[in-house]
């Protein structure tokens, strides 16, 4: 008997350990989807991470933000519904190897995706799309148009940057910032694989203010003889890390089912990847769409098309507050 229940024992175990195996090896986040099987490329943005960094270096960083939480908080819209268009000029840095491989008209192709995507005048929100219960007619458009200003292009012999602000610094491979606190500055370069990019939100140090993009998910890089990557290869990189730039945060708000600071867009409970069904629900509450569709989720390029009028509100405030100087009446 004491044998036949030590066999059933270790039988048990056995079923448990193998059973406990084969969840393990499945590939499944803590929420039970499935995870993204893109290797490294799990997170796709450091923005956050950076600015984590920053204010645990220098407190002075996050207090900076909480008051500019309270000014947003705050914020009185003034702007007249036929506001002129405001111009933001843009400084690119190629900085690569080979800084001739991102063209000309590969950056222009990404000056015309910034344009579409603040101004909601992207091909997607022309048709009929899934928008999770989101009215069209409430789709964030900022009114502004980025203009190319210049283009820096450095050949580097760094093989690839990370987010420590290196490629910012020509005395480390990099591209020393143009008129930072007044443009715009996008780097773009090689991330190691690890992000397609990360932003300075508002506040910091004026030299490493802007933008970094890895140019595989830079522009609309689909074309013959071009590395890209397949599911970022629309440009929308750029308007996600363009928005951190303006103050937007994740819209699962980097916690589970945390807060974006935006009246309008659902809770979520925590990044999409690839391209969600429609109908897809949060688990923050119930009957709650998630709108994987927004800029600022995880989602494919090809399924990214909206920011919300909370965005939009949210964008002004910051441009008010914080980047004024960036936004011009004319250019040039
Ligand atoms: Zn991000």
């Amino acid at each position: 008997m004491k044998t036949q229940i030590r066999t059933l024992l270790v039988f048990l175990v056995i079923a448990l350990l193998s059973c406990h195996k084969q969840e393990s090896s499945q590939p499944v986040t803590e929420y039970g989807r499935s995870a993204p099987s893109k290797g490294s490329l799990k997170e796709k943005c450091a923005s956050q991470i950076v600015l984590e960094q920053q204010i645990k270096e220098n407190p002075a960083r996050g207090q900076y933000l909480d008051k500019l939480e309270a000014a947003t908080k705050n914020y009185k819209r003034s702007k007249a519904p036929a506001e002129p268009v405001k111009y933001i000029p843009v400084v690119v840095h190629v900085v690569l190897p080979n800084s001739n491989l991102v063209t000309a008209d590969l950056i222009q192709s990404q000056l015309d995706v910034l344009n579409y995507d603040f101004n909601a005048t992207n091909q997607e929100l022309k048709g009929n799309p899934y928008l999770a219960g989101f009215m069209k007619e409430n789709a964030g458009s900022l009114g502004v148009k980025f203009v190319l200003a210049q283009t820096v292009r450095v050949n580097t012999t760094v093989a690839s940057f990370g987010t420590n602000d290196a490629v910012k610094m020509a005395a480390r491979g990099g591209s020393d910032a143009v008129d930072p606190s007044t443009k715009l500055n996008i780097w773009v370069c090689d991330l190691g694989g690890i992000y397609l990019g990360y932003a300075q939100f508002p506040g910091g140090k004026e030299w490493a203010d802007g933008v970094v993009l890895d140019y595989r998910s830079f522009g609309i890089g689909r074309k013959a003889g071009f590395p890209y990557y397949v599911d970022y290869a629309l440009g929308r990189t750029a308007t996600h890390e363009i928005g951190h730039w303006m103050n937007l945060r994740h819209i699962w708000g980097d916690r589970t089912c945390g807060t974006d600071y935006v009246d309008d867009t659902p809770v979520h409970d925590s990044p999409n990847f690839y391209c969600p069904e429609k109908g897809h629900l949060s688990l923050c509450g119930p009957n709650i769409l998630e709108q994987w569709m927004n800029y600022m989720d995880y989602s494919d390029d090809a399924c990214l098309y909206l920011f919300t009028r909370g965005q939009q509100f949210r964008m002004e405030a910051a441009a008010a507050e914080s980047r004024a100087a960036y936004f011009y009446n004319s250019w040039p």
